[in-house]
């Protein structure tokens, strides 16, 4: 559904920069529509590098595309130099999460957080889907989906789903499993309380408050799989990490998180 709105688009439209909106040359778009029709098998890797290319523009690509900047192992935080304490930054040497690894494609600040604003707030589903399938191409890169069985998204209480009828979460997990060809599954978790927004509140209550607010709908279906959750932002961990310890619990194996940008506030 998500593959035939696209193209609707850019035969109704001239395509532009999902960034800067500045003109992106019809030799690459069209490159990539024959690499689509083509029967052959394109590999990931290269039919990911060419959807990149007829959707963004050659500067705001190379500013968000970084495969070789120094992160933190556990947390995916960009950091500006190597930890003293080896592959973990200092949050995470104290935090100990469940999940395995995350990763991003940045830290929450300059064009990357304006893009999740844009995103958050004009719940622009072109940029989403875009924003989604960048964030594939960086975990395709980190080898961070050869051994996942099952893609999900951090679930919110249905409330907000009617309230806002746009889940970003969902919409980039779908996103990126149809871009690396994995499951995506939205049913296995469920939001099953109300919770405060976590943006909103200081870092030491963002634990309590989602404690126990969400749970596992389809154990069955988990069982020894390795998972993919996504979000949008990570801050704190805290909502990846609960998540992280239910499914555990539940019966999976490992919990990776891939989100698109990581706020920036540990060192
Ligand atoms: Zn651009
Ligand atoms: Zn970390």
């Amino acid at each position: 559904m998500l593959e035939i709105k696209s193209k609707m688009r850019t035969l109704c439209f001239p395509p532009q920069c999902a960034n800067c909106q500045s003109g992106i040359s019809q030799t690459e778009v069209q490159q990539h529509q024959l690499r689509e029709n083509l029967a052959a098998p394109v590999h990931r890797h290269d039919r990911l590098a060419s959807l990149l290319k007829s959707h963004w523009c050659d500067q705001c690509l190379s500013k968000l595309v970084r495969h070789k900047c120094l992160t933190c192992w556990t947390c995916g935080v960009h950091l500006s130099q190597q930890s003293p304490l080896g592959k973990r930054c200092a949050h995470c040497f104290k935090k100990n999460f469940r999940f395995t690894r995350a990763n991003s494609l940045g830290n929450y600040q300059g064009q990357l957080q304006n893009l999740v604003i844009r995103m958050k707030n004009q719940h622009d589903e072109p940029l989403t889907i875009q924003l989604g399938n960048l964030l594939a191409n960086q975990l395709v890169g980190a080898n961070f989906v050869d051994n996942i069985d099952l893609i999900t998204a951090v679930p919110t209480h249905w409330w907000r789903r009617f309230k806002r009828g746009f889940q970003a979460a969902e919409m980039l997990a779908e996103t990126i499993a149809r871009a690396v060809n994995l499951e995506f599954n939205p049913a296995i978790l469920k939001c099953q309380r109300s919770t405060k927004k976590q943006g909103l509140l200081a870092n030491t209550l963002r634990e309590k408050n989602v404690q126990n607010a969400f749970s596992v709908n389809r154990p069955l279906l988990i069982q020894g799989k390795n998972v993919l959750l996504i979000d949008d932002v990570m801050t704190t961990g805290a909502t990846a990490n609960e998540i992280s310890r239910i499914l555990i619990r539940s019966g999976v194996q490992k919990v990776y998180v891939g989100v698109i940008a990581r706020g920036a506030r540990v060192s």
